[in-house]
């Protein structure tokens, strides 16, 4: 591909460079709140999130080649392995070198056929003005990075019937590199089996006064789309807005491949000029705002993977969970 076309693929600041996507305000859906759902939310927590969004944005940089992206990567994968999940890496080939996925598993207890829920984001950042040059990336994107960490926690407190399936992805920046040879690599089985993805690339910014989230997604998305819409509506205040015109994040490749699955970003996220540079710092990031995103996320995730019995007796979850 050329670079044209690659810088075209790659993450939201192409978005800047592109005419404004049509984007539709679709009306409040307001329902009764489930309370086992709402238990479930409640043990989101914004300490936890925040002490991960801190050490995703300690080192200068998480540039796909750099040793940093590896280390982080190292502390992403320990989190995940001790909250219960099977953990692999899988090297993504970027140029000459080489970055990699994290692919966190949690199978399901269902009997019948289990489906897999994925929540995923890109943990690599960039500088466009120089690969030695800081790239904080604190929105874009330890922010989803972050609350895959934060769902990662949430979930796994919980027997579901489905299996999660937590990705951080390298080379995004470079391409959608990671997530196009996760995709490549799915076997029909598993591209049968799945039923939701949700990538969150930039949810930290509050870019207008009313906090506001973006769902964007294609054809075969629309179902996934409406219940984050209710779920936004019944469980968090956000302003909500649609597009069916998916590009630039990782939820690309698996809407060309023809699976439901939606980018959920902050609203007016090209209001935000300060990604792939070294203002996009953590004191700019809102963890009120991604908790919001977070909430509608969470909601419409555990719908998908079932029954929640809870795993053992000294979840923190309030009774009625
Ligand atoms: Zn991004």
């Amino acid at each position: 591909m050329s670079t044209a076309e690659q810088h075209e693929q790659t993450c939201r600041r192409s978005a800047v460079l592109r005419a404004a996507p049509t984007v539709e305000h679709p009306p409040v859906v307001r329902s009764t709140p489930d309370p086992e759902i709402a238990a479930l939310l409640s043990s989101l927590s914004q300490t936890r999130y925040s002490r991960f969004l801190s050490a995703i944005t300690a080192p200068p940089t998480r540039h796909s080649r750099s040793p940093e992206f590896w280390s982080i990567m190292d502390f992403a994968a320990t989190e995940l392995e001790d909250a219960g999940y099977t953990v692999t890496r899988t090297p993504v080939r970027v140029g000459a070198g080489s970055s990699a996925n994290l692919v966190a598993h949690l199978p399901g207890h269902g009997t019948g056929t289990r489906h897999l829920v994925l929540a995923t984001a890109h943990l690599d950042s960039v500088n466009e003005a120089g690969r030695s040059l800081p790239a904080p990336g604190a929105d874009d994107n330890a922010s989803g990075s972050a609350g895959v960490l934060e769902l990662g926690a949430v979930l796994a407190g919980r027997s579901w019937d489905n299996d999660v399936v937590l990705i951080l992805f390298g080379g995004e920046e470079q391409g959608l590199l990671g997530s196009i040879e996760y995709v490549a690599a799915l076997t029909s089985e598993e591209r049968n089996h799945i039923s939701a993805v949700i990538n969150m690339d930039m949810i930290g910014r509050r870019n207008s006064a009313t906090p506001g989230v973006m769902i964007e997604g294609g054809e075969k998305s629309q179902t996934l789309m409406n219940d984050l819409v209710a779920a936004a509506g019944t469980y968090t205040h956000l302003a909500v807005a649609t597009s069916l015109n998916p590009f630039a994040s990782d939820h690309v490749p698996f809407i060309d491949a023809g699976l439901p699955a939606v980018l959920t970003i902050e609203a007016d996220d090209r209001a935000n000029t300060d990604v792939h540079t070294d203002r996009d710092t953590i004191d700019t990031v809102d963890p009120s705002l991604a908790m919001e995103i977070l909430r509608m996320n969470l909601a419409v995730l555990a719908g998908r993977l079932g029954v929640m019995a809870k795993q053992n007796a000294n979840s923190s979850a309030p009774a009625g969970g």
